[in-house]
């Protein structure tokens, strides 16, 4: 080989080498944008009975707090519990390079970003509440209790209930926050000490299963209490929506009291609260 073309070779190899790294540097500059598009793209190609929004998301990267802001990628706004299944189960077909998330909200009365996701999908559970009838049984059934959609306010829960002269055991103090907000963590008020937290007062679950540890349900639609996928039901309730979405929830009831007297002795002696 003459010096001429070994000069030729050398430089045609540093050449090689020199595309073939802006080549890789490319790609890695551009990956995430092919996978963000995808993933955009994926989305809006879903057929759901509710709908998808991309753009004015901001309420759903704000909560009572107002100290996280993590802003989604979208919003779902169920119409079904079929919509939440399929929209959970797409994102696991996704897989982890996706790096899709997704996460419940409720009234947004989190104060530290519990209901957020940043760059992922938020349900909007309160959309799916609009869609759904509560249903009060009391006549035949041992004790009465009503099967309401998790997007449902408590305040609500109670104008329907007070109507059979009844009322839910367990109460949160506050009532304008969703049965799936309050059930995913525990639920407490005046009523606690005596009937126990919210999540203690719930015969019945229908949850849409997570991707998580030894539930991992991908998506389904399950009917979940203490005798029925005993181990769903206990993760959902206080699990912060780690373990699956509820959908559905069959809460206990008692006769509403025509009267109630609510005392609190605050004194360090006598601490005891009487209703
Ligand atoms: C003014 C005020 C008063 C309050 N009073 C009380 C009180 O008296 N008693 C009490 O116990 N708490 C009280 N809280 C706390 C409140 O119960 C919790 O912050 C509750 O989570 C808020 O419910 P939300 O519907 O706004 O849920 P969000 O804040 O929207 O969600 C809370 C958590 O639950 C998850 N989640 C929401 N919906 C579902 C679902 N369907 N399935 C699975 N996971 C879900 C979310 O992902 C998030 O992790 C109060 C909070 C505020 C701001």
């Amino acid at each position: 080989m003459t010096c001429q073309s070994l000069v030729l070779t050398r430089k045609t190899n540093v050449l090689l080498v020199r595309s073939f790294t802006i080549l890789v540097l490319i790609c890695i500059v551009m990956k995430p944008e092919v996978c963000f598009s995808s993933v955009l793209s994926s989305l809006k190609a879903l057929h759901l009975q509710g709908y998808i929004t991309f753009e004015n998301n901001e309420f759903a990267s704000r909560d009572f707090g107002n100290q996280i802001h993590s802003h989604p990628l979208a919003v779902v706004h169920p119409k079904s519990v079929t919509d939440i299944s399929e929209i959970v189960t797409h994102v696991w077909q996704m897989g982890p390079a996706s790096e899709l998330t997704v996460a419940a909200r409720g009234h947004g009365h989190s104060l530290q970003g519990q209901a957020q996701t940043r760059g992922g999908v938020i349900i909007n559970m309160e959309s799916l509440q609009q869609d759904q009838e509560m249903q009060v049984y009391y006549n035949g059934v041992k004790f009465p209790y009503v099967d309401v959609s998790a997007g449902e306010l408590w305040i609500n829960i109670l104008h329907e209930t007070l109507r059979y002269g009844l009322a839910p055991k367990s109460w949160t103090d506050y009532l304008h926050l969703t049965v799936g907000g309050t059930l995913s963590n525990a639920g407490i008020s005046g009523q606690a000490f005596r009937h126990g937290p919210q999540i203690s007062n719930v015969h019945q679950l229908e949850v849409v299963t997570g991707f998580i540890g030894f539930i991992a349900g991908k998506g389904e639609v399950l009917i979940c209490s203490q005798e029925q996928n005993a181990d769903l039901f206990h993760a959902v309730l206080g699990g912060l929506g780690q373990f699956g979405i509820i959908t559905k929830a069959r809460i206990s009831l008692e006769r509403a009291p025509k009267m109630v007297n609510y005392k609190y002795h605050k004194s360090l002696k006598d601490k005891s609260v009487v209703l």
